[in-house]
């Protein structure tokens, strides 16, 4: 059994311990926007603190009305503010937590009319175009930071962190690209690192010795005119010489056209930028970024790249992270994916953050705890997401489970994921059900599908169905052709695809093939790989991070999308990963046609019209992505008895049928049995 002592050795952090290395990252959950916002917002970091994370960071709340970053938006300027954060500070510390305020102006990232920034240059992000704040705005800016720190800790708070990277306004003035300033906080490196420091001053000097001072300082910028690594050091050192107790590092801004948190990031990939910070100043460092296992967080520990690890979205997919850690399961550690979908997917289109795999996140206060009032014996025939779900939360919530698949390992579509390069994560999700299933006494039927007869007969009091999918085949001539395959074949290898490919079909399914053909499964997993395919130069010396591009050699493939929809291919992919996949399969050549009408396939290829045109595409295979159908065979039959089963994942809605969605349906099922 790994042990992960340094990972849970205290940290002295100006006047305050901290009981172990663990560190919750800010995050914008959006919880503010539903009704009980202080209730709900208490709830989910309490869950966190009890579950012993070291530290608290709370989402970031503006020092004035122009550094929101929406209408809205969270904003802490006003004494009879303290009372609603009274409730939050509490909350933590009767679970045992600290708990500190990050302060956050958006700068010209504010998505208001009023947004702001050292220059009036737009960022390609935000619709709204900033305003240069003058120089006596800025000095008024520094105090307003000054302003909310002291009422960060009124309100009971242990500190603030002062957010200085991802682009936001603090950002803006150290980079020469959005800082074109003449006055004092613009110009050379002194000037354009000013704003900062005052910062940074100003609140220690309100704040006093004793509440932390965190500054987030971003270790690479990733944007043309950024930084460099020389010139990030030498702030850091600065920074330590104005007054914080620790830095906590930051990895690009969010308008770089760099991935740095998404799952084709490779773990702990941004480990030399965070040590150049590191080996800068004496305080302590936090590092961040695709940290999500414990082994990960204690190696950046032990490798001298930090002094503790800062995770968000693994403590939205586990609140009991550290308490695992220290209790030598961390194998039971329901491990962030980094897929994004439930968290900035839904944070970025107005919606508040939950967890793929665990529902429960930012509703803390919908799940109830604790056991059914009676235990049941339930069959949940299907191993796949839903499946597995359902199962686990059942025999959390008391019951006896019995879990029937028909393949000879669990995890259905789950298997089809975790091949796809970027995508390895997955493993992780798998791994998670498994250990739980067998320290709960699942009891698992596995290698053959399960008959009506079995599960209606076997005395079960509750049976749910949750058998999946079969892929859609369209209507289209040909469709038996031996070119045409599935897109299970191509991910499961059964079939191994020519040289020139037609994909019919492009939701996720689709994309997926799409980079699981022409992918580079290194790239998620080798730092070097990634850091060539995206342009990044870890050099003290480069501009922002940044190399120029290299040309990227011949695809191995020559693939070709198609959906019938007249839209760009890809308008429903995730908004935080989109881009990265379209990106990808740009740079691999790949071409893609909407609004297509598909007339046949034979020996000469693909026969389909756009406009009305006829064209036909020789190929060497056609992979159907064309969506999916409920599979319903069981349930049909069980109805058809009198059985009343139960129905969850894709054999309920198959249309649009996602991992999130299956999940959050079967955790929320087996909660009501
Ligand atoms: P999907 O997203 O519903 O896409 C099905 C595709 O098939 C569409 O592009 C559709 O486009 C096409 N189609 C539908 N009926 C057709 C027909 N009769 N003939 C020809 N084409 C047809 O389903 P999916 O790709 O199978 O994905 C399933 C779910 O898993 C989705 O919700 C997806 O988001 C999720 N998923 C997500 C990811 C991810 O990275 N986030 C990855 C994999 C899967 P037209 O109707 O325009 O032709
Ligand atoms: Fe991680 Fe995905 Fe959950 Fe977000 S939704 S916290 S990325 S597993």
């Amino acid at each position: 059994m790994a042990t992960y002592d340094r990972l849970l050795t205290p940290l002295t952090v100006g006047a305050t311990v901290l009981p172990n290395r663990m560190v919750m990252g800010a995050m914008h959950t959006r919880l503010e926007t539903l009704d009980r916002p202080h209730e709900r917002l208490a709830a989910f970091y309490a869950a966190r603190a009890a579950g012993e994370i070291g530290l608290i960071l709370s989402g970031g709340f503006a020092p004035n009305p122009e550094g929101v970053m929406e209408a809205g938006g969270p904003l802490f300027n006003r004494a009879e503010q303290c009372a609603e954060h009274r409730v939050v500070t509490r909350a933590v510390h009767d679970a045992g937590g600290k708990i500190v305020l990050q302060i956050l102006h958006a700068g010209r990232y504010a998505k208001v009319p009023e947004c702001v920034g050292p220059s009036a240059a737009k960022a390609r992000i935000n619709a709204y175009a900033p305003r240069a704040l003058s120089t006596q705005e800025v000095r008024a800016t520094v105090a307003d930071f000054a302003n909310t720190a002291a009422l960060a800790v009124q309100a009971g708070y242990d500190g603030v962190e002062i957010m200085g990277s991802e682009g936001y306004l603090i950002n803006e003035f150290t980079a020469a690209a959005t800082n074109q300033r003449d006055d004092e906080y613009g110009g050379s490196f002194a000037g354009r690192i000013r704003f900062a420091l005052d910062i940074v001053r100003a609140v220690r000097a309100t704040i006093g010795r004793e509440p932390m001072l965190i500054y987030r300082v971003s270790s690479i910028d990733l944007v043309e005119g950024g930084m460099s690594g020389a010139e990030i050091a030498a702030f850091a050192k600065e920074i330590e010489a104005a007054g914080a107790d620790l830095i906590n590092t930051g990895v690009g801004w969010h308008e770089s056209a760099v991935p740095t948190i998404a799952a084709c990031v490779p773990r702990a990939a941004w480990r030399d930028a965070i040590r150049n910070v590191k080996e800068a100043v004496s305080i302590p460092v936090m590092a961040s970024n695709r940290i999500n296992t414990p082994e990960v967080a204690q190696a950046l520990i032990d490798s001298g790249v930090a002094d503790l690890v800062s995770m968000a979205r693994p403590l939205l997919a586990d609140p009991d992270f550290a308490k695992k850690t220290r209790l030598g399961i961390a194998d039971e550690i329901n491990t962030c994916i980094g897929c994004n979908q439930a968290c900035l997917d839904r944070i970025f289109t107005e919606r508040t953050a939950t967890c793929l795999v665990n529902p429960r996140a930012g509703r803390e206060i919908e799940f109830a705890a604790g056991k059914a009032l009676q235990r049941k014996r339930i069959a949940v025939v299907g191993g796949g997401p839903a499946g597995m779900a359902c199962a686990v939360n059942a025999a959390e919530h008391g019951h006896a489970v019995t879990l029937f698949e028909a393949g000879a390992r669990l995890g259905g579509q789950l298997n089809l994921a975790k091949a796809v390069p970027g995508k390895a994560e997955f493993h992780e999700m798998l791994r998670y059900f498994e250990v739980r299933l067998k320290k709960l006494g699942v009891t698992l039927r596995l290698g053959r599908p399960a008959t009506a007869d079995e599960v209606a007969g076997a005395g079960f009091d509750e049976i749910v169905i949750a058998t999946g999918v079969t892929p859609r085949m369209p209507d289209i001539a040909g469709i038996d052709h031996p070119k045409v395959v599935s897109y299970i074949d191509v991910l499961t290898g059964n079939v191994e695809a020519g040289e020139r490919v037609a994909i019919i079909g492009a939701g996720g399914i689709g994309f997926d093939v799409a980079v699981y053909l022409l992918g580079d499964a290194r790239e998620s997993l080798d730092r070097g790989a990634f850091f060539r395919a995206w342009g990044v130069d870890l050099a003290k010396t480069s501009e922002g991070g940044l190399a120029r591009l290299d040309s990227h050699g011949a695809p191995r493939r020559r693939v070709h999308m198609f959906q019938r929809k007249a839209e760009p291919l890809g308008k429903g992919l995730g908004k935080s990963t989109g881009w990265i996949l379209k990106a990808s399969l740009r740079k691999a050549g790949v071409t893609m046609t909407s609004g297509a009408t598909y007339k046949a396939i034979d020996d000469e290829g693909l026969h389909y019209r756009v406009d009305g045109k006829p064209h036909v595409l020789a190929v060497d295979h056609v992979v159907l992505c064309a969506g999916q159908l409920s599979n319903r065979t069981l349930y049909d039959e069980l109805i058809a008895r009198g059985a009343r089963p139960l129905l969850t994942g894709g054999a309920d809605v198959a249309a649009e049928l996602d991992a999130l969605r299956a999940i959050d349906h079967a955790t929320r099922l087996a909660m009501t049995m």
